[in-house]
């Protein structure tokens, strides 16, 4: 893994952050994670918004411009030197005194990591994932807006862990009252006939990158693409539900809360946007990183 910290590229193992930065006491900052695909990054532009939208709900000047940003990431991931990757993009609140108060810390910290994507294994991309119901809720807007990618965690990590002490792969976290927010890093889709659901992000969840891009192929290839409210009983109801993300890709949900959702298998509708959208992040946009074997 190589790291982009104070001008310089080194190893992540070497890369050191001092104790006192915010980002690691207080959650105080924000990030982006961006995937590496045929050497393009995804839609760096969408995330490169996104994270200027956060810094500035958190009054949070960005330490570069967004060009300088995109030079940081191209770097790292150049160093890093894999055609398929995981970019992690990092702003912290800075260096400050012991105390909550942001007004002491100087200036904002930078670092970006890049490394490989591992989120799920390709057994679980084969199965499709088996999913439980977090008791861990999304908090409404006016607690912690879930549209804002902040260094905050914590309600992902402990649903996360919960799921995993359950026995299953992830978990889908609903919001104050009850309807699904999103999986603990990433989207939830529900397919029934031909008509894709997604909540809607005031229901709690990230506006994602791939969310997005996966409304409009799904438009693409002629389903109704709604953003609605959606409670567990549409998940059960679902032909198939799958999960997106940057680290997930396009990834079936074969189960929910011990049932059975569609075949309990990954579905043809979510096969088809599978590679879909894998496609799109193979083709969109310019390498940055050669291919092996290839020219250059
Ligand atoms: N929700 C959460 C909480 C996430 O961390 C992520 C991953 N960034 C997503 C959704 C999916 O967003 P994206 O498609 O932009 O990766």
């Amino acid at each position: 893994m190589k790291t982009w910290i104070d001008g310089r590229i080194v190893d992540a193992a070497d890369a050191t952050v001092n104790v006192t930065d915010h980002g690691l006491l207080y959650g105080d900052g924000v990030f982006e994670g961006m995937r590496v695909a045929a050497g393009r990054v995804f839609r760096i532009e969408r995330h490169l918004a996104r994270l200027e939208i956060g810094a500035r709900a958190l009054g949070i000047a960005l330490p570069r411009s967004l060009d300088g940003l995109r030079a940081i990431v191209e770097e790292t991931a150049r160093a890093h030197g894999q055609p398929e990757a995981y970019v992690r993009l990092v702003v912290t609140r800075g260096v400050g005194p012991l105390g909550v108060d942001p007004t002491t810390c100087e200036r904002p910290g930078l670092f970006c990591i890049v490394g490989a994507i591992r989120l799920f294994d390709d057994e679980q991309r084969r199965r499709g994932l088996e999913l439980i119901t977090s008791s861990h809720r999304r908090p409404n807007a006016d607690a912690l807006d879930m549209r804002i990618k902040s260094l905050n965690y914590l309600g992902s990590a402990l649903a996360k862990l919960e799921a995993r002490q359950r026995g299953a792969d992830d978990a889908l976290l609903l919001n104050a009252r009850g309807h699904i927010a999103e999986a603990s890093v990433a989207n939830v889709f529900a397919l029934r006939g031909d008509v894709l659901a997604t909540p809607p992000a005031t229901d709690g969840c990230l506006e994602g990158i791939n969310r997005a891009a996966v409304m409009d192929l799904a438009r693409g290839i002629g389903l109704t693409v709604v953003e609605r409210s959606i409670g567990r009983l549409d998940v059960f109801a679902a032909d198939e539900a799958f999960l997106t993300g940057t680290g997930a890709g396009v990834i079936a949900i074969r189960s929910l809360d011990g049932r059975t959702i569609g075949r309990g298998e990954r579905g043809p509708v979510t096969a088809r946007l599978t590679s879909l959208h894998r496609q799109l992040a193979e083709t969109e946009g310019t390498p940055f990183i050669a291919a092996p074997g290839g020219p250059g």
